[in-house]
Parts: structure tokens; C-alpha cells; sequence
């Protein structure tokens, strides 16, 4: 037998050329289902424009060229000149990728839309719009967009009991600029403990200047000394940071300061200082290479007190409330980038001399990913909406399932609650691990790492699946974030608020299996969280805190992905939420109660499809086609 091909050689033979990526804004199906349920019809019109041009950019070669050396163009800290003397301020050095991704997210609005007047209540869903075509393009840059947004917010909430001529007012003005703006940090975690920062080892010493810039003194010119050692700092390249140290009480209080500070010196010369922020070394990461996360130093770093002298800790919730919704949008962005990669790459990919992109087995894996992202999304646009509504008033025209929230304010600020915590927690957990699923279904390529190529972001899904790792780690871990959501509904009244909420919601599915499905793990979930009403119940609770959880994101996500299908009756919509509340997809199985989410009510019980119905449901929801008459059998037929 004879072989007409000639041998490959290093540039002859199969070389795969996978489909560009395409602009999510007008490809992300999902998105858009989101922003139409999610925003009026007028807030849409006025976006769209620069959405399109927003999502153009994100996939641009430019883009790419900025994430590759920022990748590839670590940042590093200077601190001595070449003779050994220490300079003003240490100098820490970033790549011009870094910098230009950020300036252009900036200009967009990735923070200034979150606070800018013209959208209203719908500010912060208007900004998460943007900040999920932003995030998987930042190389990383979400996270000091998501410091200074969360910063922005805390500042805010400050500047009514401040007067007009407090530094404040400047400070939030600059925070929000879509030019010209300053990046803040957080500075939390010390040496003896992140998740539990009352163990501070920073002191605060109050040492007013004599003289200072008019009656409050500008930023750089605050009554209160800061020294200790702040443990993880990212953004380090930020303009202002927002510090916890304890005053003489022995209480935490939240400060803010400038990282350099101007002087004039003995010959009444001008210049920048450091504001007693010493880089000790850049950490050495798994990924968010591009970012600089330092260990700092302290030492009589000059800072305001902001929010109520020793309430630090409840000051700062307001930033890492916001904060925690930017963590779950980044994590959903990168995850669709994953996802993308992964599918254009079944398109050019043929095994056994079958497309592999209708592969049953291989759809099969896909559909779980897109089935899974689908609700995650919805869970994370309620939570932010819901942000939205409770900082800047509830629209009269909100959607049904808000209108049940916006009579009852109180019950809107505990659901919140329950969900900042929960959404970012889930979701950053649960898309981390889906990532495993994208890289391998990209075989081998898929593996490629940061040594290997470094300048060819565009289908790397090892760069985003490290960066996206950290999303479970910072602004709270699974478990802390666990423990917060049970503790919060099992405090007061809130259950009891929380079950009024979600039962209405419940009664709210039409489909009779599915409302009865819901109605009875909510019944069994609730009734698994109520000893934790009482101390000597709490700890056995919060033992299985994360089963609650996983298992409420689970119960709230089918609620909305039910909703979302009634509203417009879209098949492949009531095929995904069919998915979740009857198969109990959507959840990695054993986070949640398995005995809760794998139960189905009487009236489910014949709603299976036969498994060639699956498949042809499976290549609507992966590619939004019906299965075409050539696909893949997924198996070698024998020759005859
Ligand atoms: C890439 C990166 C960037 C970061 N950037 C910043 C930053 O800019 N600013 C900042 O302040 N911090 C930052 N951090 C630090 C991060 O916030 C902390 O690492 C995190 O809060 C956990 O704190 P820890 O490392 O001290 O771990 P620990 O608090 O010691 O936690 C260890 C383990 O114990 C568990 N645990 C702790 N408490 C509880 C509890 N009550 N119940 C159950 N389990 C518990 C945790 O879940 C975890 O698994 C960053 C971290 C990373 C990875």
C-alpha cells in the first residue's frame, strides 16, 4: 500500500488554524438575553454603540499585543539607585501593556459607570455590562478596577457627613474619572491572618499637622500616623490604598492614604515622597503575573480616618460588598473566554476524520459548560442589579421578580446580603473548576503555558484559568464566604424575611414539576439552616455551611433560569432550566446537598429526553443550530 502524502516536516502537514474569536457583545447570546431581561429597552439603546465598539476592542489584535506583554513584562520594584541610596519613593515598574489595558477600561467606564448619574438604578448592571467584556481582556487589570470601584462606593457613602470642602469630595471625584483617575487598593491581610484581620498588627497614632492645606488638610495631609506589615497588597501601583489599623482603643478603624505624598524641601523645591510605604518584596504568584502584589512595609504612613472611628471592619464591608461582584463578573468573562477558545477549537478540530465540534460525548461536555455558565450569569446580574437597586432606589418599572423586593426594603437588604457572599463565592469556585474542562478540551494545546506563549494570549486558557484562580482566594475564601451567608440568615428575623422572599419567588415558576421541586429543597434547606438560629445549634450548622450555600445558589439560579424562560418562552431557555431544577445540573455535584438537588418532585418524573433528544438539545445550546444531518457518530464505523 502506498502513502500519496509526503512525510510533514516542521512547516508541511496538518497545521491547525482555529476561527478567530468573534465580539462577545454581538455573539454572547447569553449576555444578551441578560442585559434584555436585566435593562430597559431605552438604558440598552444608549449602551449598545459602545458596547459593540467595547467587545471589537477586546478581541482586537492591539489587545492582544497589550496582554502579551504584560504578561511576558512582569513588574518589578526598584528601591536603591545604582550607588546604593534609596530613592524618595520606591519605584515600581510595570509593562506598558499593563498600563494602556487599564486606561482604556478606564475610559470605557469599567469604574466611572458604576456612579455616573445617567443610568440610575441600573448603574452598576450598565457597568458589569462593560466589565464583563473587559475582565478576560485586562490581563488581570480587573482587579485593581474592582479595588477602586469597591473604594468608590465606600468613599460615597462618606461624603454626606463631610463638608464640601473635605478632601473626600476630590478623592471620590478622582476615583470615578474616566481620565486622569486615581487606582485604590485595600491593604487588609497581615502575617497573622486574612480571613480574620482583627488580629492587626498595624497601629494607628493620631498626630495632627500643625499646619495643613485649608481646614482638613488635603489627602496627603491626614491627623493619623499608620505603622506595621501588610501581608498581601495588590495594585501596588495604586494611587491611594485603604488600610485597617488599630487605634489606641485596640479597635480597628479604616484609613486612607496616599502611596506618595508631596513636600517641599529646605530649598523650597517641590517633590514626591514616599507616604512611609516601603515595598518589601513583589510575592511570586501562580497567575496574576501581570499584577504587582507586594509585601509593604509601614511606617508613619500619614492617612485620614474614614467612616466611624473603630468600625473599620464594618466600614469596609461597603468596598468588599462591591468588590465581591467584580470578583464573579471576572470569573464569568473568563470563563466564556475559555469557553470560546475551547469551542473554536472543536470547529477546526477533526479526530477519527469526524468534526469533532457535534461529537455527542464531546457537545455533551460543552453543553454542561454552557448549561453551567448560563446560570451562573443569571445569578450574578441578580446580585448586582440588586446592588444597584438598594444604592440608588428601585426603578418603577423593575422587572417582575425585583418588583417583589421593592416594597419591602428591608427584605431587599438581607437578600443582598445573603448573595454578595454567596454569588462570589460559588461562582468563583465553581467557573475555576469548569476551566479544567475548557483546557482539556483543547487536548494538548490546551496545556500551553505562560513559558511557552507568552505573547499569543488569544487562545491560552492556562492564562486565564491561573488569574481566575485567585477569584476564590481574595475578598474572602469559599469557606469564609460560607460562613458569612449562615450566619447572616440565621441572624434575627432574617430567615424568616428570606423565606417570604424566596417562597413568592418560587410561586412565581409556572412549570408546575419545576415549582414544586423548588418549593420542597427550600422547605428541607430551611429547615437544615434553623438550629443555627440558636448558639448551640450554630456549629453544627456551620459545618455543612457549604452545602447551604452551593445548594441556595443552586435553588435561586433554577428560580431565575425558570423565569427567564417563562418571560419569553425561548425553547433552549426552558431546556437549560429544565437542566438544572430537574437533572440538578449547574453545581459541582458534591458542593451542595446531593440528597436535595438530585430529588425530583412526582410530577418530574417522565420528563427525561431519550439520550438522541439530549444531544439534539445539546447542539442547540452549544451552538444554536439544530443537529445537522452529517454529524458525528463519535466512534470509528467499521470499514466494509
Ligand atoms: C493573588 C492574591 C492577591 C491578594 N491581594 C490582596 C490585597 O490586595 N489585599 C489584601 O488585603 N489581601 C490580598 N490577598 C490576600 C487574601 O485576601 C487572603 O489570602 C485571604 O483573605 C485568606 O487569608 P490567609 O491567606 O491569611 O488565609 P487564612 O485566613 O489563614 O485561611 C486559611 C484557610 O482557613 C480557612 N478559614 C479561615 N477562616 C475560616 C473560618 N472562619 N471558617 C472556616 N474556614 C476558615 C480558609 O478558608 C482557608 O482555607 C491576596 C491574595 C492572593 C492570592
Amino acid at each position: 500500500m502506498s502513502n500519496s502524502r509526503p512525510p510533514s516536516t516542521v512547516d508541511e502537514g496538518l497545521i491547525l488554524s482555529p476561527p478567530a474569536l468573534q465580539n462577545p457583545a454581538t455573539t454572547d447570546h447569553v449576555f444578551q438575553r441578560i442585559l434584555q431581561w436585566y435593562l430597559p429597552q431605552d438604558v440598552l439603546d444608549k449602551i449598545t454603540p459602545d458596547l459593540h465598539d467595547f467587545g471589537s476592542d477586546a478581541i482586537s489584535h492591539e489587545t492582544n499585543v497589550h496582554i502579551g506583554n504584560a504578561e511576558s513584562q512582569e513588574p518589578y520594584v526598584k528601591a536603591h539607585n545604582v550607588w546604593g541610596a534609596r530613592y524618595e519613593a520606591d519605584r515600581l515598574v510595570t509593562s506598558n501593556g499593563w498600563k494602556e489595558l487599564g486606561k482604556w477600561g478606564i475610559k470605557y467606564g469599567v469604574v466611572g459607570l458604576g456612579y455616573e448619574e445617567e443610568f440610575g438604578p441600573y448603574r452598576r448592571t450598565v457597568q458589569h455590562a462593560f466589565n464583563y467584556l473587559f475582565s478576560a481582556s485586562s490581563a488581570a487589570y480587573s482587579c485593581p478596577v474592582s479595588m477602586t470601584s469597591g473604594a468608590a462606593r465606600l468613599v460615597r457613602h462618606q461624603l454626606s457627613s463631610v463638608p464640601p470642602d473635605h478632601p473626600f469630595h476630590e478623592l471620590y471625584a478622582r476615583l470615578i474619572a474616566r481620565e486622569n483617575n486615581w487606582i485604590s487598593a485595600q491593604w487588609m491581610t497581615e502575617r497573622p491572618g486574612g480571613s480574620d484581620v482583627r488580629n492587626s498588627e498595624t497601629v494607628a497614632t493620631y498626630a495632627p499637622l500643625t499646619s495643613k492645606t485649608g481646614r482638613f488638610g488635603n489627602i496627603g495631609e491626614g491627623d493619623y500616623l499608620l505603622s506595621g506589615f501588610k501581608w498581601f497588597c495588590s495594585a501596588t501601583d495604586c494611587n491611594i490604598v485603604l488600610l485597617l489599623a488599630k487605634t489606641e482603643s485596640g479597635e480597628l478603624s479604616l484609613f486612607v492614604a496616599p502611596t506618595v505624598r508631596e513636600v517641599v524641601d529646605a530649598q523650597g523645591t517641590s517633590k514626591r515622597v514616599s507616604n512611609g510605604i516601603r515595598i518589601h518584596r513583589l510575592k511570586t504568584k501562580m497567575g496574576t503575573k501581570e499584577l504587582p502584589t507586594a509585601e509593604i512595609e509601614l511606617r508613619n504612613a500619614r492617612a485620614h480616618l474614614i467612616g466611624p472611628k473603630d468600625r473599620g471592619i464594618a466600614t469596609i464591608a461597603l468596598l468588599l460588598n462591591t468588590t465581591r461582584t467584580h470578583n464573579f463578573i471576572t470569573a464569568l468573562s473568563c470563563l466564556r473566554r475559555a469557553l470560546d477558545i475551547a469551542k473554536a477549537f472543536a470547529l477546526a478540530r477533526r479526530t477519527i476524520d469526524q468534526s469533532l465540534w457535534t461529537f455527542p460525548m464531546h457537545l455533551n461536555v460543552l453543553a454542561q459548560l454552557e448549561v453551567k455558565h448560563r446560570g451562573w450569569m443569571q445569578l450574578a446580574f441578580f446580585t448586582s442589579s440588586l446592588l444597584s437597586y438598594v444604592d440608588n432606589g428601585f426603578p418603577d418599572d423593575a422587572p417582575q421578580i425585583f418588583s417583589l423586593l421593592a416594597k419591602l426594603p428591608n427584605t431587599a437588604t438581607v437578600v443582598l446580603r445573603a448573595f454578595t457572599s454567596t454569588s462570589k463565592a460559588v461562582i468563583c469556585k465553581s467557573s475555576t473548576l469548569a476551566f479544567q474542562e475548557c483546557q482539556e478540551a483543547m487536548g494538548g494545546v490546551g496545556y500551553m503555558g505562560k513559558s511557552d506563549e507568552p505573547d499569543e494570549p488569544e487562545f491560552n486558557v492556562s492564562r486565564l484559568w491561573r488569574d481566575t484562580a485567585s477569584n476564590s482566594v481574595w475578598e474572602g475564601t469559599t469557606n469564609v464566604l460560607a460562613s458569612e451567608t449562615v450566619r447572616h440568615l440565621t441572624k434575627g428575623q432574617n430567615l424568616e424575611l428570606f423565606n417570604t422572599w424566596i417562597v413568592s419567588a418560587i410561586a412565581q415558576v409556572s412549570d408546575l414539576a419545576s415549582m414544586e421541586t423548588l418549593q420542597s429543597v427550600w422547605t428541607s434547606l430551611k429547615e437544615r439552616l434553623a438550629p443555627g438560629q440558636k448558639d448551640q445549634g450554630l456549629a453544627a450548622v456551620l459545618g455543612v455551611a457549604r452545602q447551604i450555600m452551593f445548594t441556595l445558589a443552586w435553588l435561586v439560579s433554577c428560580i431565575l433560569l425558570s423565569l427567564d424562560a417563562q418571560r419569553d418562552k425561548d425553547a433552549v431557555a426552558f431546556e437549560v432550566a429544565r437542566r438544572w431544577v430537574l437533572d440538578g445540573q449547574g453545581i459541582p455535584g458534591e458542593f451542595g446537598f446531593t440528597d436535595l438537588i438530585y430529588q425530583r418532585s412526582v410530577t418530574a418524573q417522565d420528563r427525561k429526553p431519550s439520550d438522541r433528544e439530549r444531544t439534539e438539545w445539546d447542539c442547540r445550546i452549544v451552538w444554536g443550530i439544530d443537529l445537522p444531518s452529517n454529524s458525528s457518530a463519535g466512534y470509528r464505523t467499521a470499514k466494509i
